[in-house]
């Protein structure tokens, strides 16, 4: 059998190889040699090409230009080349480095790890844990958990319960814990959104980051998409003028969007808490958006009871200490501040090298959480000269 002819292994072996197979020799080294040297130019081209720099579209205006955002921070208004593909803001693009013209879309979008950046928790807080508001719980039950538990029953009956609620009111009344309840009875996943996070931390991603933290709750639904701080996204502008007014309203508009986008009878609802209802964008509130507002007060005399009875269940105390004489002096607390109350009794025992509190640990835990109350209103007025 005839040796097998080894196979060209570089250029010259090639033309070794075709000049000994081929009819005409020398034609065809000459084709070989002229594709040889045209491949070689191609490669110097790119040898000698200088790099396309990645950016950030921001704001695309109607005369192909647009504002990038370059991998510094720095921005600029730039031309689009007009072989591009259509663009839209907060798409990677490269550009030219000279001149910053864009002349490619990459083809990629930055995605976020969304679990990195909002909590996603399955919660455990029971309605029992809650104390004082049984109108409010009845409610967010009405709006939240029936659709969720039961959509069958509002498509018989022929109406659309609201995509969301606004619960509004003083820090540390419940609103947290009432959204995190209605996650546990609707064994949804409770994904936590601060809205001033939003806007400080993701800076010039906000938007982005709404726009994929609805799709991951589509993923994950039944989802609850707890965004606590709404004002701090959704204040009142009188005019939308410095770049960061700009985002924050970027990131506003991207939350409608999202709002508007869904059906009231998806397995997503959204609810918005927040401290100053006063200054709220009336479009958050507007029908078809969260327009159930359920208001969460500082709890009264019974409330407070309650709330004390939740927080001390589980605490060694003298049953015999009247519990309406320490809820007496607790006017105007809020749960979290009686929270605060049993925890800081509980370590005045603990510094007493007791294991039972005492109706004066109570006693001194109020004063001590008073006073904190009493400081940091001071500080607030502080800020204001
Ligand atoms: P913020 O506006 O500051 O976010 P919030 O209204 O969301 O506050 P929560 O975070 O729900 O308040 O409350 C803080 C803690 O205070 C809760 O984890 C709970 O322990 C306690 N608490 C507040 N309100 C109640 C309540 N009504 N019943 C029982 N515990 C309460």
């Amino acid at each position: 059998m005839p040796a097998k002819e080894a196979k060209p292994k570089n250029i010259i072996d090639s033309i070794m190889y075709q000049y000994s197979t081929s009819a005409n020799p020398y034609e065809e080294e000459n084709r070989i040699l002229k594709e040889t040297i045209s491949r070689f130019k191609d490669e110097l081209e790119r040898f000698k090409a200088s790099p396309l720099m990645v950016c950030e579209m921001r704001e695309i205006f109607a005369n192909n230009t647009a504002i990038i955002k370059i991998p510094n921070g720095n921005q600029f208004l730039v031309n689009i080349s007009s072989d591009c593909d259509k663009l839209k803001p907060g798409d990677l693009v490269l550009v030219e480095q000279k001149n910053l013209t864009v002349v490619k879309k990459v083809p990629i979008t930055r995605r976020f790890n969304i679990e990195k950046f909002v909590i996603v928790e399955k919660p455990n807080v029971l309605w029992e844990d809650i104390g004082g508001l049984n109108q409010q719980v009845q409610e967010i039950k009405e709006v939240v958990e029936l659709p969720l538990k039961n959509p069958e029953l509002f498509k018989r009956i022929g109406i659309t319960p609201p995509k969301g609620v606004l619960l509004y009111g003083e820090p540390g009344t419940g609103k947290t814990l009432l959204a995190k309840a209605v996650a546990s009875s609707t064994n949804s996943t409770f994904i936590e959104v601060v809205g001033s996070e939003l806007v400080q931390k993701f800076i010039g991603e906000g938007a982005k980051l709404v726009k994929e933290i609805f799709e991951f709750a589509r993923k994950k639904a039944p989802a609850i998409v707890f965004v606590d701080e709404l004002d701090a996204l959704a204040a009142k502008r009188m005019e939308v003028g410095t770049s960061g007014e700009r985002e924050v309203n970027r990131t506003f508009m991207q939350l409608l969007a999202e709002l508007d986008g869904f059906k009231p009878l998806d397995n997503v609802k959204i609810i918005g808490a927040t401290n100053r209802k006063d200054i709220l964008d009336q479009a958050i509130i507007r029908p078809g958006r969260l327009d159930r507002l359920i208001n969460i007060p500082i709890p009264n005399q019974e409330a407070r009871l309650e709330i004390f009875k939740i927080h001390t269940k589980n605490m060694n105390f003298d049953k015999k200490i009247s519990m309406e004489a320490l809820i007496n002096r607790m006017e105007g607390f809020s749960g979290a501040e009686i929270k605060a109350v049993c925890t800081e009794a509980g370590y005045f025992a603990i510094r007493n090298n007791r294991e039972f509190v005492t109706k004066e640990d109570f006693l001194k835990a109020i004063d001590k959480v008073k006073q904190e109350e009493e400081l940091e209103g001071k500080d607030f007025m502080g800020m204001f000269g």
